[in-house]
């Protein structure tokens, strides 16, 4: 079967080849410590895929009982040598901002009656047709508004900046899980596009035309013959190499490459990949 593409494996390869190819083509896992924006983004997508879980279940917690599983999933998984790139905040104010961040989402959407119908919802689509080139991905959380009779894609958002209308507008993988969701809906089904800035206590929420998507599929099958025929990997230096976990083992940089610390990841989307998602998001928007 063909290669599985996601989102983060294309836009990887569109911000640095020698990244892609340390990735996904030569498989390193770097040794170096999680950053504290990852770590911030990850508690607050698993404190929301909680309380959704819950919602689901019929079962409506508090706003203390919301804190509490963020508080205690915080202190599971951080660790003291967590990456501070922002040396103004210290780990403690990152951890109060997914605190306000989880706050202000309750009690604005309190009692979550959206319909909510999937939660980390896993995406397949079949780009080309011919299963030579698909796509996989994770939708945050999928609702079905009976009010509008549309199908709504939630995405959580934590860093600091606020995208432009550019920006929503030429984002790739909301829209791609938009074509997933009408090839599995119909294609007439209306699809909209909501992202949750949590740093703004903002949500937007966009919709695109089928036309669009057609010619975003192209565009993206287009990129991944690009991937399959590329054989240099040069890297390109930008201030987004001060997140990249191969910074202090790059060659674009002057260092030895990275040892080739290999695993045994299968070709097609490894779970890891759901995570490096979310990370690369939040690690994309620069605090
Ligand atoms: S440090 Fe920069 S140039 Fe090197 S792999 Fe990472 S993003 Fe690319």
């Amino acid at each position: 079967m063909a290669e599985s593409y996601s989102h983060s494996r294309i836009e990887t390869f569109e911000q640095c080849r020698l990244k892609f190819k340390y990735r996904y083509i030569d498989k390193i896992i770097p040794e170096i410590a999680k950053s504290i924006e990852a770590h911030l983004g990850s508690m607050v997508h698993e404190t929301l895929e909680w309380l959704y879980t819950q919602v689901m279940e019929k079962k409506i917690p508090t706003i203390s009982d919301v804190v509490d599983f963020y508080s205690a999933r915080w202190q599971e998984n951080y660790t003291k040598d967590m990456k501070i790139v922002n040396q103004s905040m210290k780990a403690e104010d990152y951890f109060q901002r997914g605190v306000e961040f989880l706050i202000n989402y309750f009690m604005k959407h309190h009692p979550f009656k959206d319909n909510t119908i999937a939660i980390e919802k896993k995406i397949e689509l079949n780009l080309d047709g011919k299963g030579e080139k698909r796509l996989v991905g994770y939708i945050d959380r999928l609702v079905h508004n009976l009010e509008t009779d549309e199908v709504e894609i939630h995405d959580y958002k934590t860093s600091n900046s606020m995208w432009s209308k550019e920006k929503l507008e030429s984002n790739r993988q909301l829209a791609l899980y938009s074509l997933a969701i009408k090839e599995s809906f119909g294609k007439e089904k209306k699809v909209c596009m909501v992202w949750h800035f949590l740093a703004h206590d903002m949500k937007v929420c966009l919709r695109k035309t089928n036309e669009q998507l057609e010619l975003l599929r192209e565009e993206v099958i287009a990129i991944i013959d690009e991937i399959e025929n590329t054989k240099h990997f040069p890297g390109t230096k930008s201030r987004l190499c001060d997140w990249c976990e191969y910074r202090n083992t790059c060659e674009a940089w002057g260092k030895l490459p990275p040892s080739l610390t290999v695993k045994d990841v299968p070709t097609n989307i490894h779970p890891a990949e759901q995570t490096i998602e979310h990370k690369d998001e939040e690690l994309l928007d620069i605090w």
